[in-house]
């Protein structure tokens, strides 16, 4: 980090503030306005905060938390030339601050970067969001967007033209490279993707977007939503995840790992027999893939962080017909019922965060996962290719009749409570 790189920044670029950011525990997102003048000092010494005051295991009586602003991460309002976003690393007593998410994610990107030839994950997440009224009720803007199966219709979609396309128009300023944005699987749901990259950079991109997002709705009297269930009876906002892989990224000879060798005698260091390689994803995917299955419940904790996140990993169907989200430790091919997909060669889907998800615990769950599983040579399982939302009847969890109906009637019993909001879910996530 060069010292002035952001105060040439401000001169270049005519910013007169910077949003000095982080994001705490609990995935809020915190910021300073410091004028440009001040930037330098900032970059040097860090903007001051009580970590108490954020969701920190902090006390009252702690020092200082110092947010030092990244240079790499700066990101230019789209909506607002003066202003300028910088993600931002946390120091106390000039120590960085393990706790910061940010922090666990450098942390596990170094890691990786010390493993085999230099492992450096790239990801693409796709942040679906709902587009509501603007007013105390819950309620989809758009009123005319009642069907059943409204996903991709194109009139629902054209009716948000306004939003979604200045949207898209911001990522092409910004050089995000968005390549299409849908009307979803639930009544006032909508997704817009961008290439993936450097996780961190998809982190800093993730954390950036719903600001963007609830912004540009605001601006135009909707509200953006990316609570995990705002409806029970509509599929909820997903984050899931793509990743890949690679190495020598900074070299013109950058190879993405996950891709399958092209001849099979390459294949001999493979540990079991459910090799993915016909469907294009390399041995160290299937081991990162198997690290992701093993740690699956941990992941759980930190994928789907509120109470709200388990009204939609539930698998109860919805209006739709399905909610589109798993609900069992699983993997498959191109087929969306399982925790984690295979769609394409040299990648795979992990479909479990939420709208909820902190963007760094994210990338870094899903990257210590991998590393777990490349370290141990962890063996891949079976692909599971039918359909998740109905899994065939032998699947040996089940057990004998009386488990089964136990099971059958406790879960009915889960599903009838969880087919409630509660207004602490409301007040607490809505805005998350
Ligand atoms: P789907 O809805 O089929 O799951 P999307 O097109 O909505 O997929 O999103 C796919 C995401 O995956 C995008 O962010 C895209 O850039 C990303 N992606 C594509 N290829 C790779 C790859 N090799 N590694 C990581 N992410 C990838
Ligand atoms: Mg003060
Ligand atoms: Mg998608
Ligand atoms: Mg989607
Ligand atoms: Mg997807």
């Amino acid at each position: 980090m060069v010292t002035g790189e952001l105060e040439t920044y401000a001169a270049e670029h005519g910013v007169k503030f910077f949003l000095v950011s982080y994001v705490d525990l609990l995935g809020v997102v915190r910021s300073k306005l410091v004028p440009s003048a001040h930037i330098g000092t900032m970059q040097r010494v860090g903007a001051g905060f009580a970590g108490f005051a954020a969701h920190f295991n902090m006390t009252a009586a702690d020092p200082d938390m110092m947010a030092k602003p990244d240079p790499s991460s700066v990101i230019k309002l789209p909506w607002n030339d003066k202003v300028a976003w910088v993600a931002s690393d946390l120091y106390m007593n000039d120590t960085p601050v393990q706790q910061s998410p940010r922090e666990v994610l450098k942390n596990q990107i170094a890691r990786a970067a010390e493993m085999g030839p230099g492992y450096h994950m790239k990801t693409g997440v796709e942040c679906e969001f709902f587009l509501l009224k603007k007013s105390s009720e819950i309620e989809i803007a758009d009123s005319k967007d009642d069907a059943d199966k409204p996903c991709y219709e194109q009139g629902a979609l054209m009716r948000h033209y306004t939003v979604i396309s200045e949207l898209l128009e911001y990522m092409e300023t910004l050089g995000w490279e968005p390549y299409q944005a849908d009307h979803e699987d639930a009544n006032g749901q909508f997704e817009l993707n961008w290439a993936y990259d450097d996780c961190l950079k998809t982190a800093d991109r993730h954390t950036f977007f719903k600001f963007m997002t609830k912004t540009v709705a605001e601006k135009h009297g909707f509200r953006a939503t990316f609570m995990p269930k705002p409806f029970v009876d509509k599929t909820g906002n997903g984050a899931h995840c793509h990743v890949s892989v690679w190495k020598d990224v900074n070299s013109p000879c950058s190879t993405n790992l996950f891709d399958a060798p092209l001849s099979p005698s390459t294949t001999t260091d493979n540990n079991n027999d459910h090799s993915n390689q016909a469907l294009g994803l390399s041995v160290l995917g299937d081991q990162f893939m198997a690290g992701i299955l093993h740690n699956a419940q941990a992941l759980v904790a930190l994928l789907n962080p509120t109470v709200n996140s388990y009204k939609r990993i539930d698998g109860r169907p919805t209006t739709s017909g399905t909610p589109w989200a798993p609900f069992t430790v699983s993997y498959t091919g191109n087929n969306r019922t399982h925790l984690l997909r295979i769609p394409d060669g040299g990648r795979f889907e992990l479909r479990l965060a939420d709208g909820a998800v902190n963007p760094y615990l994210l990338q870094a769950a899903i990257l210590a996962s991998g590393l777990h599983g490349i370290r141990e040579n962890l063996p891949i399982p079976p692909r599971c290719d039918w359909n998740g939302f109905f899994p065939p009847p032998n699947i040996p969890a089940l057990g004998n009749d009386f488990i089964d109906s136990y099971l059958f009637v406790q879960r009915q019993q889960w599903r009838s409570y969880t087919s409630h909001l509660s207004k602490w879910e409301l007040d607490n996530t809505l805005d998350c």
